[in-house]
């Protein structure tokens, strides 16, 4: 009987992977973790959906399961200090469209969670936050979701203390692309063969390989001849894009107080877009309204760019017009003269 403790491999230290890699050793100290990524463990910046200057934290959803488990992690920003350095609770302003805002209220009071949140009528809404929302596009909206205990969290240095963090508690890191699963004669995946041709073995393989998952199991589908690793649509990789506004000092000391704002589209625009408080650097950030899929010719399914970095700062001009549009649907004529830079393709 084999009692050498168990052994995983992670493959991609995103927040999922980083997550997994962190909580596994935690948990059984004994267990050989390895986490794989492309990047090393401080790359200054990551074609990953985590990394990223800063990201909404929330529980603002419709779907009350996904309500739930966001509740549970927002305890876990506040109040592990490891995180909750990150973690800034300013609240959130959702211009909804759909009903939206009564959804979360009624969600709350199911989990029997007591917060401050509310939904106003637009014309009270327009009035908070020193009126900085006055001239946002209020087209069909119903109700102005107001709910203090929303927040966003600097989710790139937070990722990267993660990544120190799991690193210190013996995690073992790998920088390496994996190629290729391995398998054994009785189809068990057995670990991983990286770019240089290397093969890194473990128990357990997860991959928490973010938007390159379909890619991948695909070439593990071609090159083990084996069909139901395909994702077959399962999952989508899916880019939205994102830019930064940098703000002159009066402006932002008059946005210091700022919220999270998310605008729900009216339907022929897309699904939603918003932007976030200012950063320490007076910039507060935009992200598009279009989700877009990559194909790279007809029977493969999307995936990001092969390029270095998925080509993620290579950002086309139409999608500029999209994070553009973003401002233009959340601070009106405020912000008919920003200059938005440093254009993303967030994958
Ligand atoms: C524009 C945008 C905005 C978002 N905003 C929010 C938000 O405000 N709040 C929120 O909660 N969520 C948000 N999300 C969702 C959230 O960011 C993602 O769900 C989450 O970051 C995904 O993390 P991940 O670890 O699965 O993937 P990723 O963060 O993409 O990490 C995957 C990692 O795997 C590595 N990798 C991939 N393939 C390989 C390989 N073959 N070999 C080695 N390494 C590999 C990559 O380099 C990367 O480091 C947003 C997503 C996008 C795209």
């Amino acid at each position: 009987m084999d009692m050498s403790p168990p052994s995983y491999i992670i493959v991609g230290a995103g927040v999922f992977g980083t997550s997994t890699a962190l909580h596994l050793k935690s948990r059984y100290p004994d267990a050989d973790v390895t986490l794989i990524d492309r990047h090393d463990p401080d790359a200054p910046t990551r074609p990953a959906a985590s990394w990223d200057w800063n990201k909404v934290v929330r529980a603002d959803y419709c779907d009350i399961t996904y309500c739930r488990i966001a509740l549970e992690a927002q305890d876990e920003w506040r109040t592990d200090s490891l995180w909750n350095q990150f973690y800034h609770e300013t609240g959130i302003y959702w211009i909804s469209r759909t009903g939206f805002a009564q959804k979360v209220i009624d969600n709350f009071k199911t989990l029997g969670r007591d917060a401050e949140l509310y939904a106003l009528p637009v014309q009270e809404a327009r009035k908070l936050y020193g009126s900085i929302f006055d001239s946002a596009d209020y087209e069909g909206v119903d109700k102005v979701l107001i709910n203090k205990t929303s927040g966003w969290a600097a989710a790139k240095d937070a990722l990267q203390a993660g990544i120190e963090k799991a690193i210190n508690i013996g995690v073992k890191y790998i920088t390496a692309e994996v190629d290729l699963l391995e398998f054994d004669d009785e189809d068990r995946c057995i670990g991983v063969r990286t770019g240089d041709g290397s093969t890194i073995t473990a128990n357990r393989t997860v991959l928490c390989t973010g938007a390159f998952t379909p890619a991948l199991l695909e070439k593990a589908a071609n090159s083990s001849s084996r069909d139901t690793l395909r994702s077959q649509g399962r999952m989508i990789a899916a880019g939205v894009t994102t830019g930064l506004v940098t703000l002159d000092e009066e402006t932002a000391s008059s946005f210091k107080g700022m919220p999270v704002c998310i605008q729900e589209n009216p339907t022929h625009r897309g699904p939603s877009n918003g932007t976030l408080p200012p950063n320490s650097e007076n910039q507060i950030k935009f992200w598009g309204q279009s989700i877009f899929h990559f194909s790279q010719g007809s029977s493969s399914p999307s995936q990001p760019p092969t390029g270095a970095d998925y080509n993620q700062w290579e950002v086309p001009e139409v999608l500029k017009v999209d994070v553009a549009v973003s401002n233009e649907a959340t601070f009106g004529k405020r912000g008919i003269n920003w200059k938005i830079h440093t254009h993303r393709i967030c994958w």
